[in-house]
């Protein structure tokens, strides 16, 4: 959590200062507020969530009157807290059933970063004492699959693949029945992140939940969503929220942006909570999503 913090301080700057700064000043007249809310959409916070934050800061400020820096950092804070939802349960569901092994399914669009995600997942679970079983469901690219056995190879965990253009679904299959086999704690699903058509995409993840409901319980749907990509990734990933029922957000790429708004603006939009945030390209790069390290980090 200390590197969290620390790596969060150093790329996330923006939104923090320049928000402390404006509400600080003697005057807040229609024009500072407007610059305030600017600051907000700026940094992906969001229409809605800036305009029901303003309107919370304007009445909070003029019953202060006066304000003291701690004051103004205090009363940010509780507001991007209240909007990040600060009791919001962030569980990853990751415990087995039984003799069963947990599964988790990872969809998104391509290159947002789904493979590396579910490469640093592995690595934390493995750290944590599981036995982790990778299945590489996305078998349009073969480069995926390599790139996942790089992954598993790296951090020791079992990769079951199947043949280029082969079936997805039979892919997740069989990477649950070799985690079932081999005592594995939690089987990680990386699945292809085609955008080709809503049906095809809604036919293809359903049949690879389907499938692997024969034999166990999909515990965590985590969609990946790319941070630098603002609204426009937002866009997409909607599209996976209406083809699957997402059970949390894995936001990367945190370390690449300036606004820290995003956070957010994804969990309004898709109505589910950000569960951890990818921070660098390295096996140790994630981390659990926490609200309070990260406004802190937000507010320097
Ligand atoms: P996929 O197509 O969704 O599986 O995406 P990849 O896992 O191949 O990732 C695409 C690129 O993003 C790769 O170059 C990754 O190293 C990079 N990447 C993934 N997560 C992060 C992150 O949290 N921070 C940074 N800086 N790069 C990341």
């Amino acid at each position: 959590m200390v590197r969290l913090r620390a790596r969060l301080a150093r790329s996330q700057t923006t939104l923090g200062k320049g928000l402390l700064e404006l509400l600080s000043r003697d005057r807040l007249d229609d024009d500072v507020w407007d610059e305030i809310e600017e600051t907000l959409i700026g940094a992906d916070v969001g229409v809605a969530p800036t305009q029901a934050m303003v309107e919370e800061l304007r009445t909070r400020v003029k019953v202060l009157g006066s304000r003291t820096p701690e004051q103004v950092r205090g009363l940010l804070k509780e507001q991007l807290l209240t909007q990040i939802g600060a009791d919001t349960d962030r569980t990853l569901h990751v415990a087995k059933h039984g003799e069963r092994p947990a599964v988790v399914l990872v969809v998104g669009v391509n290159g947002t970063g789904k493979t590396t995600t579910t490469g640093k997942l592995a690595r934390s679970l493995i750290g944590d004492g599981n036995r982790v079983v990778l299945g590489a469901a996305d078998t349009f690219r073969a480069a995926a699959a390599d790139q996942l056995q790089t992954w598993g190879d790296r951090v020791g965990a079992e990769v079951v693949r199947g043949p280029e253009g082969g079936d997805p679904a039979s892919v997740a299959f069989d990477a649950v029945a070799r985690g079932i086999d081999d005592k594995a704690g939690v089987v990680i699903v990386d699945t292809a992140g085609r955008l080709h058509t809503k049906t095809g995409l809604m036919d293809e993840l359903g049949k690879v939940k389907r499938v692997i409901e024969k034999k166990a319980t999909v515990d965590e749907v985590l969609l990946v969503l790319d941070a630098t990509t603002g609204q426009n990734g937002m866009r997409q990933a909607q599209v996976f929220a209406e083809v699957v029922n997402i059970t949390g957000i894995a936001l990367t790429k945190l370390d690449g942006t300036a606004k820290g708004g995003i956070v957010i603006s994804v969990q309004r939009e898709l109505g589910v909570p950000v569960k951890l945030v990818g921070l660098g390209e390295g096996p140790d790069d994630l981390a659990p999503f926490d609200p309070e390290v990260f406004v802190d980090a937000l507010l320097g």
